[in-house]
């Protein structure tokens, strides 16, 4: 039986710690739960937000409509063959939990991602990485329920149309799916990828001369709890900006000014990508603060809360930084944290 709360206060429901209201709120911690909501929701007509750990999005001002907390759990191992591991993981399970429970039981391909917050049913809205590894590149499928109707869709790796921190549930299919479980295709035979930021340095560090599944999870774990702010302790979202990625030409251009200026080519294409943290950093956001909006000291990509910040002061300081990056580098920032 769902349960509808009125007038409840998100501050606990979103990582960056902002105090917003919501009109109604519902937990759903199965399909026949999610289907009621809705059918309840046909004839109230609310705008429909869908949570999960709240590690990827901004409140800026009270939310007038439903929230629904999306709480259904399960891990199973569905099927294997000779070369993988089929894991069916709930949305609501929490993700870094997933990955620790696949680094125990040796299914390789999800181990450079420890540590992400939030929930797996979000992981596919903006296919998340870290470290050289996107869920995409593990995804085999996932099952939806659509809103206007409640029935429940299958969608492959093809049909996500994953892009950098991108998928079709963000563009032409925003809002309209409920992600209920993701399966993820998870090998035997392992492939580790340690060529990625300081994971080979870590590991090093960590005495390890034949990196596993744990080690490299272990790694990653290290790096990600030295460069990034806690957000149990200091409010925020991760990565506030998406790197941006321009022509190639333009970045070459562009080199011949700033000569330091890191870029990445993007393999088989004429683009190349440039980290937003050094657009932000050569702009003199680092460390900025104003109140408690903030641009992180040891990583100005991500923007924080250092306690009573409102949503929308941060966003004004996001802006802030997106005009003057604009205004120096000709470069556009776009926001990759989603805001309400
Ligand atoms: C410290 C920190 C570090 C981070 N590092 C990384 C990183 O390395 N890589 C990376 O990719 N991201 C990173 N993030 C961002 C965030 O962890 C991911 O985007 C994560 O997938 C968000 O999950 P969530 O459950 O918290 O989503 P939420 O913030 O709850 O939701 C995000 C969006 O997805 C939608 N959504 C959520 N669940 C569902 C569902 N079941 N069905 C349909 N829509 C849904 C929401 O409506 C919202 O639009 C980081 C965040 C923090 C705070």
């Amino acid at each position: 039986m769902i349960q509808l709360q009125e007038n409840i206060s998100l501050k606990p429901f979103n990582s960056f710690g902002i105090d917003v209201l919501t009109k109604h709120f519902c937990r759903v911690a199965s399909l026949y739960e999610i289907q009621e909501i809705l059918e309840w929701n046909k004839t109230n007509n609310n705008p429909l937000l869908v949570l999960g750990g709240g590690s990827n999005l901004l409140f800026t001002k009270n939310y007038d409509g439903l929230v629904l907390q999306n709480a259904l759990k399960g891990i199973e191992l569905i099927k294997e063959d000779h070369e993988y591991f089929y894991i069916k993981a709930m949305a609501g399970e929490n993700w870094h939990e997933m990955v620790t429970y696949c680094v125990n039981m040796q299914y390789q391909g999800i181990e450079n991602m420890s540590l992400i917050p939030g929930n797996v049913g979000a992981s596919p809205m903006q296919n998340i990485g870290a470290y050289g590894v996107e869920i995409k590149d593990v995804f085999e499928s996932l099952e939806a329920v659509q809103i206007s109707n409640g029935t429940v869709i299958t969608f492959d790796n093809k049909a996500c149309e994953f892009g950098y921190r991108e998928s079709v549930f963000k563009h032409q299919l925003r809002n309209q799916f409920i992600i209920l479980s993701v399966i993820l295709k998870l090998r035997k035979i392992p492939k580790y990828n340690t060529s990625y930021g300081n994971i080979e340095q870590e590991l090093i560090h960590m005495n390890v001369q034949e990196p596993n599944i744990q080690s490299i999870a272990e790694a990653v774990t290290r790096i990600r709890q030295r460069k990034l702010p806690d957000p149990t302790k200091i409010g925020n979202a991760g990565s506030f900006f998406k790197n941006p990625i321009i022509p190639t030409a333009l970045y070459d251009q562009l080199k011949q000014d700033y000569k330091d200026m890191p870029g990445f080519a993007v393999s088989a294409t004429a683009f190349t990508k440039v980290p937003a943290a050094w657009l932000i950093e050569q702009t003199g956001w680092k460390g900025f603060r104003i109140g408690d909006a903030g641009c992180y000291p040891f990583q100005p990509l991500v923007l924080v809360n250092y306690g009573s910040a409102t949503g929308a002061e941060i966003f004004n300081l996001s802006t802030q930084i997106i005009e003057k990056v604009k205004a120096c580098f000709g470069i556009q920032l776009e926001r990759e944290v989603n805001i309400y």
